[in-house]
C-alpha cells in the first residue's frame, strides 16, 4: 500500500472518466510521449491503452518509480530524476507529447523553467497540464482582469493556451482542499523575439512588483524615464500594471534589451 507523500504533491487521480478525457484531447497514438509525476501509474495506463511510439516518465519518488519498474516491465522509459534538475532540450531531440498531472507546489517553477529555456526549437509539440484551479486563472487571465500578472505574460509569450475543464476534489485521492484545472499549451509559430527571456522576467517583476500602483515608477526605474519608449509603445503611466496588454509587455522587454546593448 503506498502512502501519499504530501512533501511530493503526491494526489492520484482516481476517476476514470477523468482518466480516459485527458488522453482523449491530443493525439497519442504512434506519438513519443514523456509523463511528468506518474505517481501510481494510473494516467500512464491510460496513455499506454492508446499506443504511443514510445513513453518516458520522469518521477522523482524512489519507491514510486520502482513500483512502476514492475508495473509496467519495458513498456515506459522511468527517469527517476527531479524534473526540475532535468535539460528536456538535451534529453528529447524530436518533438514529445507531454503530459502531466503536476505536483502542485513546484507546478509553475516547471512551467517557468519549460519557457525560460526554450531555445530555437520547441522540444514538444503540445503540454497537457493539470494546475490547481487558482494558477491556471492567473495562467489564462486576461488583461485588465485582477487575476492577469507575470504568469500569465509568461506562459503566454510563446504558447497559445487553452482550458479543457476543471476538476473535482474527488477525482483524486487523497482529496487535495482545492480544485483543479486542465491546461493545454501549443507553441506559437510567431512570437515577439526577446534575445534573453531573462529580460521579460525583469521587466515584469518590477512592473508587477506593486500591482496597485501606476505605472510611472516601475517604468522610471527600468528606462531612466525615456519618453521616446512611452510615446513609441503608446504606454500611460498612469495606468496599473494589469491595464497593459500581452504584446505591450514583449515589446518593453524588446526596448529593455535594446537600452542595455
Ligand atoms: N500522475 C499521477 C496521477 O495523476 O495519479 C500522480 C500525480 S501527483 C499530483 C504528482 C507526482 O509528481 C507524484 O508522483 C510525485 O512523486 C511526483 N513529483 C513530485 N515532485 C517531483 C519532481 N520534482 N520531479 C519529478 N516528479 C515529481
Amino acid at each position: 500500500m503506498i502512502r501519499a507523500k504530501k512533501s511530493l504533491g503526491q494526489n492520484f487521480l482516481i476517476d476514470e472518466n477523468i482518466l480516459e478525457k485527458i488522453t482523449n484531447v491530443t493525439d497519442i497514438y504512434n506519438k513519443t510521449i514523456l509523463e511528468i509525476g506518474p505517481g501510481t501509474g494510473n494516467l500512464t495506463s491510460y496513455i499506454l491503452k492508446k499506443n504511443p511510439k514510445k513513453m518516458f516518465v520522469i518521477e522523482k519518488d524512489n519507491e514510486l518509480a520502482s513500483n512502476l519498474e514492475n508495473k509496467f516491465n519495458n513498456q515506459i522509459t522511468i527517469i527517476n530524476e527531479d524534473v526540475l534538475k532535468l535539460d528536456e532540450t538535451k534529453l528529447f531531440k524530436q518533438e514529445v507529447t507531454v503530459f502531466g498531472n503536476l505536483p502542485y507546489n513546484i507546478s509553475t517553477e516547471i512551467l517557468s523553467k519549460w519557457i525560460i529555456n526554450l531555445k530555437k526549437n520547441f522540444w514538444f509539440d503540445c503540454l497537457v497540464l493539470m494546475f490547481q484551479k487558482e494558477v491556471a486563472d492567473r495562467i489564462i487571465a486576461e488583461f485588465n482582469t485582477s487575476n492577469y500578472g507575470r504568469l500569465s505574460i509568461i506562459c503566454n509569450w510563446k504558447l497559445n493556451i487553452k482550458k479543457i475543464c476543471d476538476i473535482k476534489p474527488s477525482a483524486f485521492f487523497p482529496k487535495p482542499k482545492i480544485d483543479s484545472s486542465l491546461l493545454i499549451f501549443y507553441p506559437k509559430k510567431n512570437f515577439v523575439k526577446i534575445k534573453d527571456p531573462k529580460n521579460l522576467e525583469k521587466v515584469t517583476r518590477i512592473f508587477f512588483n506593486q500591482r496597485r500602483k501606476m505605472l510611472k515608477k516601475p517604468f522610471n526605474q527600468l528606462f531612466n524615464g525615456d519618453k521616446r519608449v512611452i510615446d513609441k509603445l503608446k504606454i500611460d503611466l498612469t495606468m496599473r500594471p494589469q491595464n497593459i496588454n500581452l504584446d505591450t509587455y514583449y515589446k518593453l522587454a524588446c526596448e529593455y534589451e535594446n537600452l542595455r546593448s
